[in-house]
């Protein structure tokens, strides 16, 4: 057979062309995506053994060898699988078999030119073999079938045309040799590292480390001769000597049986695989077969990143198909409220150039996000109940991140199974307390859950508010993050609970009788109560006769609906929302001595500055205890020096 010039189909023409004029960003993907063609083949000889070994010819050592060459600027692919006949060579390297670039290629004939050179075309489609071409001048293809005695040599500058012709090669298996192309004069863009040895690690490592088959390449190294006992000969020249290396693991952990790995293998893989130092908390492993087939390994790290709670942090799921990575930091798997958890899926059921654009779309994606939301939360709660310290560790890394996701996501399906994950320290154990628990502990005839809002337990321990609630023997929920009363707010209730906080509103913890005494006081002392609201100015809304201080003479309290205190003192610190402001009431204990005080004094003068300096006093004080700062320390302590002098 002489040899043959045959023209590209036009579709592949095109593929070619924009390969060839591609921006180069991805150009790495191109061994991936040739030693992953070379592990198919192994794989389909592999196959057609298992019914006829004789087909194997004795050769069942199945590898894929890796051979750069430095002089000549060449990198070969070199694998013992299938190979390829005549017919198959021109069917599959000379017209794009995939619909799939077929469709992206129709697709980009109806693009306008702009658009089609901002296009990030690896990104965006499948490359598959003519991604050679990102990186070689020509390619080269050697191959022998299992089935045909003859080899073949296919040739290709990417230029419309190939070549075929019949070559030598001793035994099945395909050859792939690039010449590889010219770096760009600034050395920006570089193509000779390909014949590096690290680089080849490196890339086997990140792509194609789970390969079922050795990828080797042969190390070369200078070595001084040594002499029987291993010691080197004095004196001796160097020798170069060669060893067979392989450099991928070709275990890929998350495909052996659950049993049979160890605690040990686990963390490790975790470790290298998630760069962190410390291994995992738990990990989630499992596999589901059906109508979309998948194996999600999934960790929850120990400790948060120091950047966790930033913009810059970003989720680390990565997506691979039968063993191969197709996409690091696959966001759609993961809700961002579990963006802590790290670890892979890998589905038969994606293509390996499937784009991030695509995938967005994708429904087995969406299903599968959906399944691993589930399967973390069955975990974590399994883990909560089981051991409640150690998930008040785990907590305190990471309950933000959930909490942030009751807030912004409260049509979420998961929203209840979400909120069961919430702990909380409260008044009445030194431990945390599920919302759950905290129903099972409510006392007859409560109809709240109670909370208070505050930065630690021991201050709000103390508030002059807790005093009555405490009497009652209702437990009251500390909310300690930021974001706390923002979600509580925004949950309004838990299993048909509504929450309740002790600083806002009225309590109604007093019967009847008491409300009417109450409200006679109100009445008797209206005028002076006006007359503090007045002297305060606008610093409050209000001023009344408090139902739930015991001994302490006063405390603040916010409006039912509006915003508390505390929410006031966290937005106030947000850019934008400085002016967000609580609606303040100045409640007075009218069974403390101050009262009798202010009574005395406004009788005897209604216009008496002292009660003006007292109102003073008295409101920043329920303001320190509520741990706000005052807004103007001298005066307080002029005010306060002059009543102490009297
Ligand atoms: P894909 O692998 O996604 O089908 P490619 O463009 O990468 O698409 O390859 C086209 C076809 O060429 C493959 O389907 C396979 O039949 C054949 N092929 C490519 N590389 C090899 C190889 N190393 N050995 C045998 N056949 C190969």
């Amino acid at each position: 057979m002489s040899k043959e010039t045959k023209s590209f189909q036009a579709e592949t023409k095109q593929l070619l062309e924009l390969m060839i004029h591609s921006i180069y960003t991805h150009k790495d993907v191109f061994l991936r995506e040739l030693i992953s063609n070379s592990s198919d083949a192994i794989d389909k000889i592999k196959f057609k053994s298992l019914t006829d070994v004789s087909i194997l010819n004795g050769d069942d050592d199945f590898h894929i060898y890796l051979k750069p060459d430095k002089n000549v600027n060449t990198l070969s692919i070199i694998d013992n699988g299938i190979g390829l006949t005549y017919d198959e060579l021109v069917e599959n390297l000379g017209t794009i078999a995939k619909s799939g670039s077929k469709a992206f290629v129709q697709q980009l004939n109806e693009m306008n030119e702009t658009s089609k050179s901002d296009i990030d075309i690896i990104g965006q489609f499948g490359v598959g073999f003519y991604s050679a071409f990102m990186v070689a001048n020509r390619v080269t293809v050697i191959t022998k079938s299992a089935y045909s005695d003859k080899a073949y040599k296919w040739e290709s500058t990417g230029d419309g045309t190939y070549t075929i012709e019949e070559t030598n090669r001793d035994s099945r298996g395909t050859t792939i040799i690039l010449e590889l192309r010219e770096n760009d004069a600034d050395n920006e863009t570089t193509f000779d590292e390909y014949t590096e040895e690290y680089k080849l690690r490196e890339l086997i490592g990140k792509y194609s480390d789970y390969v079922r088959y050795p990828i080797k390449l042969d190390i070369e190294r200078e070595e001084i001769p040594k002499d029987e006992n291993g010691k080197p000969i004095d004196g001796a020249t160097a020798e170069t000597v060669i060893t067979t290396e392989t450099l991928n693991s070709m275990v890929p952990l998350w495909k052996k049986d659950k049993n049979s790995i160890t605690d040990e293998e686990y963390n490790n893989f975790y470790k290298s695989k998630f760069h962190d130092w410390i291994d995992p908390l738990d990990k989630i492993h499992f596999k589901v077969e059906g109508n979309i087939e998948y194996t999600a390994l999934l960790y929850i790290p120990s400790k948060a990143p120091f950047n966790f709670y930033s913009k810059d942090f970003t989720k680390n799921i990565q997506l691979y198909t039968k063993n191969i990575f197709i996409m690091d930091n696959c966001d759609e798997l993961i809700p961002d409220h579990f963006r802590f958890v790290k670890g892979l899926v890998d589905s038969s059921d994606f293509s390996l150039n499937i784009s991030r654009e695509i995938l967005q779309q994708n429904k087995q994606l969406r299903v599968i996000s959906k399944n691993l939301e589930k399967k973390i939360i069955s975990t974590l709660k399994e883990f909560q109940q089981n051991n409640l310290d150690k998930y008040a560790e785990f907590w305190k890394e990471f309950g933000e991140a959930i909490k942030g996701g009751i807030y912004n996501d409260f049509t979420s399906q998961n929203k209840e199974k979400l909120e069961d994950l919430l702990i909380f320290s409260t008044s009445d154990s030194d431990k945390f307390s599920t919302l759950e628990n905290y129903l099972s502990r409510m006392k007859e005839g409560q109809e709240f859950i109670y909370y208070v809002a505050g930065e630690n337990k021991e201050a709000l321990e103390k508030l002059p508010q807790m005093e009555l609630v405490k009497d009652k023997g209702f437990e009251v929920i500390f909310l300690l993050d930021r974001i706390d009363e923002f979600m509580i707010d925004r949950m309004n209730e838990y299993k048909d609970k509504k929450f309740k906080s002790i600083t806002k509103g009225d309590l109604d913890f007093v019967d009847n009788e008491k409300k009417e005494e109450i409200k006679g006081i109100e009445t008797e002392n209206k005028d002076l109560l006006d007359r503090i609201k007045k002297s305060l100015d606008n610093k409050v809304s209000g001023v009344k006769i408090s139902s739930r201080l015991k001994t302490s003479p006063v405390c603040i309290v916010t409006d039912e609906n509006g915003l508390s205190l505390e929410m006031e003192k966290i937005m106030s610190e947000l850019p934008n929302m400085s002016n967000a402001k609580a609606n303040k009431i100045l409640e007075i204990n009218p069974s403390h001595s101050i009262f009798t005080k202010l009574k005395s004094i406004y009788n005897e003068d209604q216009n008496s500055p002292l009660l003006d300096d007292f109102s003073y006093i008295l409101y920043n004080q329920a303001l320190l205890i509520e741990g706000f700062k005052i807004e103007d320390p001298v005066l307080f302590s002029e005010k306060l020096t002059k009543i102490m002098v009297g």
